[in-house]
């Protein structure tokens, strides 16, 4: 039995040698780091590969929705140049989307317009290189998945989602994925997403470092996640591992 933490942010975690070894003891044998700016996104590449025996981390390369407003020409540059030099090594355009709660955008919604055109720019990189995409779509649901689908992008994952139902169900319907966080212990809305979707659909992750109630995540937290999806869908933690590790297998083609 082995586990994937399909989405973590493994540049800010503290000290992650020790973090990386309790995830590889509790069968974690992959984690996809998401890149969130270029300086990000040059760490996951610099530091992708097998970190402690028997663990890879898997370098994904993005903007997220919260740089969006802060990124110059020159370190857009910079990323497209670092995507198309390692186009062999990243696994997934991540992580990308739209974010209407980010507190500059609530303030100015006129700040949507710089998130959408980095994110089609990013989505445009994704359909060129024929990569996945980790997409954060937090209140601005309908949105995302309208520009994913435009996009012509064949492989999307609706990370942590927890939007409607209706957006859910073309979702699906399109054959994208959502992931599940840790808040699937707890969170209404999240909780009902994961019900509603079927397990081919899924994959597990943490988010790391985000907090949970109080409680910094790391990528062994990723049983957390197994456990309440498991606990959701009225099946054994067995058969919900062996599932979401062959669609993580399946989307990133590790
Ligand atoms: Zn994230």
């Amino acid at each position: 039995m082995v586990l994937i933490d399909t989405h973590a942010h493994l540049e800010e975690i503290k000290d992650l040698d020790e973090a990386l070894s309790k995830a590889r003891s509790v069968e974690v044998v992959a984690v996809i780091t998401m890149g969130s700016d270029y300086r990000s996104s040059l760490w996951a590449i610099r530091n992708c590969g097998e970190h402690v025996s028997g663990l890879r981390v898997y370098p994904a390369l993005g903007v997220h929705p919260w740089s969006a407003g802060s990124l110059n020409t020159e370190e857009m540059n910079a990323l497209l140049e670092l995507m198309h030099e390692n186009v062999e090594n990243f696994v997934a355009v991540g992580e990308v989307g739209l974010d209407y709660w980010y507190k500059e955008v609530r303030r100015d919604p006129g700040k949507r317009g710089a998130q959408k055109a980095i994110f089609k720019e990013m989505l445009r990189v994704a359909v060129e290189y024929g990569k996945p995409v980790s997409v954060h779509s937090r209140g601005a649901w309908r949105d995302c998945l309208n520009i994913v689908a435009e996009s012509g992008v064949e492989s999307a994952i609706f990370h942590w989602f927890s939007g409607s139902l209706e957006v859910l169900k073309e979702i699906i319907d399109r054959g994208y994925l959502i992931s599940a966080t840790p808040a699937a212990a707890y969170s209404r809305e999240h909780r009902l997403a994961i019900e509603s979707t079927p397990l081919e659909n899924i994959v597990l992750e943490t988010d790391s470092p985000v907090t949970y109630r109080g409680e910094t995540a790391e990528p062994a937290h990723v049983t957390r996640t197994l456990r309440a999806v498991a606990q959701i869908k009225g099946l054994d933690e067995a058969s919900v591992e062996d599932r979401t590790t062959k669609n993580a297998r399946n989307i990133f083609r590790i």
